[in-house]
């Protein structure tokens, strides 16, 4: 393969939403860009398929109201949203029955609500003392540093069985992790502050899970990607960044990019697989090494309809365990198709990972047919994405990291070594791993180096 050799003021590596918006903020201010890619489409952890005129987010789709910065990217490049689906009534799944339910609180026991609420509004008022630019800055940092999310989730019982399995799940679902003694509590608390409450993490309506974009989420990465035109170049894994005094030398499968600075837009533990020269520091090494993603699986089942709206359901389940943890309603804006959108987080992912592909499937279709009623058996399109067996992801939705790892290496997640800049969604503070975040990590990264970029000491050495 001959390789092509490019000059540009800024070498982005990664074309999700961090990567995207980098190069189009650096472009916007008049440097050029060339952005390198090793998958054959853009937007990485968010990616869109049609099936029957469906638009499917096999990967990151939903938008909360406080996620400005997307909905800025998605004003300027013409992309347009729509409500997720509430209407009717939800399910609980567990205990030998289904319950149904309006609003936000499932009927289980008074008691059992009551000791959520608590739980909750006690993790919102730590949460509160977590510097979201700097969580080792805390006061109490060391000591919610030095325990895992699963003691403490086992030191907090919920009193009634099915709460605590529906709580405990809601917590695994954040992270996705086989085993939550390997997520730092502070790590909780931080994420819990980077998106205001805990409860607009879990919640549809005002929470993470509102707004839908048309076209889906890989449809506005697209959208981003055409106007940064040659600057992308898809296939082109980066295997190695070489600093050489005043330039960097990224080299890919196809390309050799000689730039002032190199932003590395990927999920931080693929960084390892990058050969560094110098290489980078053992501190960040551990750090990168630690920071690893969940196992997480979405099933999309697409249906002629959207049948269950006119049971009076809302499409949004949850049955703990099962291979269908949480399903919510992902259907095209004008109901033309009926999309459910199903998920297995953590250590149930990995359980039902293992299964070979058809009989997945037939656990899958088997329960949401107990919950929806037999027309679930039936989809017309079948489509599942088991996040930590993407090559170029490794995990799902975002990296976690165990005890001890925030206090000793937090700081070095967003310092530059040298040339090379560090962007992605594991480097947000606001909206942290989620699509928001990635967006805001691009504008902060671009804007670091516009600043640098002015420093003519820096330019000429
Ligand atoms: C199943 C699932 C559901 C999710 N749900 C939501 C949701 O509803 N809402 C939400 O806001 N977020 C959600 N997320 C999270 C969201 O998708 C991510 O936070 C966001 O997409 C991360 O963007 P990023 O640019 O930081 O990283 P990525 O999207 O991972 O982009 C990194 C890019 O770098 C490329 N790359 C990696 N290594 C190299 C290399 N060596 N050379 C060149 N390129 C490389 C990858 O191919 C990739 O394209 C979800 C994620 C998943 C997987």
């Amino acid at each position: 393969m001959t390789t092509n050799a490019i000059e540009a003021d800024v070498c982005v590596v990664g074309a999700g939403f961090a990567g995207l918006t980098a190069a189009r903020r650096l472009q916007q201010a008049g440097k050029s860009v060339v952005v390198l890619e090793a998958r054959d489409r853009v937007g990485g952890r968010t990616w869109t398929e049609e099936h029957a005129g469906c638009a499917i987010d096999r990967g990151g789709a939903w938008l909360s109201p406080r996620h400005d910065a997307a909905f800025e990217l998605a004003r300027e490049v013409g992309v347009s949203t729509y409500k997720t689906y509430v209407a009717g009534r939800h399910l609980l799944v567990g205990d030998g029955r289904i319950r149904r339910y309006k609003g936000l609180i499932p009927k289980i026991s008074p008691l059992a609500v009551a000791q959520i609420g608590w739980v909750q509004l006690r993790l919102d008022q730590m949460a509160r003392q977590v510097p979201v630019e700097a969580p080792w800055r805390a006061r109490r940092a060391a000591e919610w540093d030095s325990f895992s999310v699963g003691r403490w989730l086992d030191d907090h019982r919920i009193r009634s069985k099915i709460g605590n399995d529906l709580f405990q799940m809601a917590v695994r679902g954040l992270f996705a992790a086989a085993d939550m003694s390997d997520v730092s509590f502070l790590d909780l608390l931080f994420l819990i502050r980077a998106h205001h409450r805990i409860e607009d993490l879990f919640s549809i309506e005002g929470g993470a899970q509102e707004t839908l974009i048309q076209g889906g989420m890989g449809a506005f990465a697209g959208r981003v990607a055409t106007e940064l035109g040659d600057a992308v170049q898809l296939e082109s894994p980066v295997r190695s960044v070489a600093q050489r005094g005043d330039h960097v030398v990224v080299g890919s499968m196809g390309a050799s990019v000689t730039a002032r600075f190199v932003v590395l837009a990927i999920p931080p533990v693929l960084n390892l697989e990058i050969a560094f020269d110098p290489a980078l520091p053992e501190e960040r090494r551990t750090l990168l090494r630690h920071a690893v993603a969940g196992h997480e699986t979405k099933s999309i089942l697409v249906y002629d309809q959207p049948f269950w709206r006119s049971d009076g359901l809302s499409g949004q389940s949850a049955e703990p365990g099962s291979p269908s943890e949480v399903t919510i309603d992902a259907s095209p804006a004008d109901g033309s198709a009926g999309a459910l959108a199903s998920f297995t987080f953590g250590y149930v992912a990995k359980q039902f990972d293992s299964l070979d592909r058809p009989e997945r499937r037939r656990m899958l279709l088997d329960v949401l047919s107990g919950r929806f009623g037999p027309k679930a058996a039936t989809p017309v399109h079948f489509v599942e994405t088991a996040w930590f067996t993407e090559p170029w992801s490794c995990g799902c939705s975002f990296a976690h990291l165990p005890p001890g790892i925030w206090t000793r290496f937090g700081p070095l997640l967003r310092q530059p070594y040298g040339r090379v800049h560090w962007a992605g969604t594991e480097t947000a503070t606001v909206s942290h791993g989620a699509v928001d975040g990635a967006i805001r990590s691009g504008e902060r990264v671009a804007e670091e180096i516009v600043t640098r970029s002015a420093d003519r000491a820096l330019t000429t050495t």
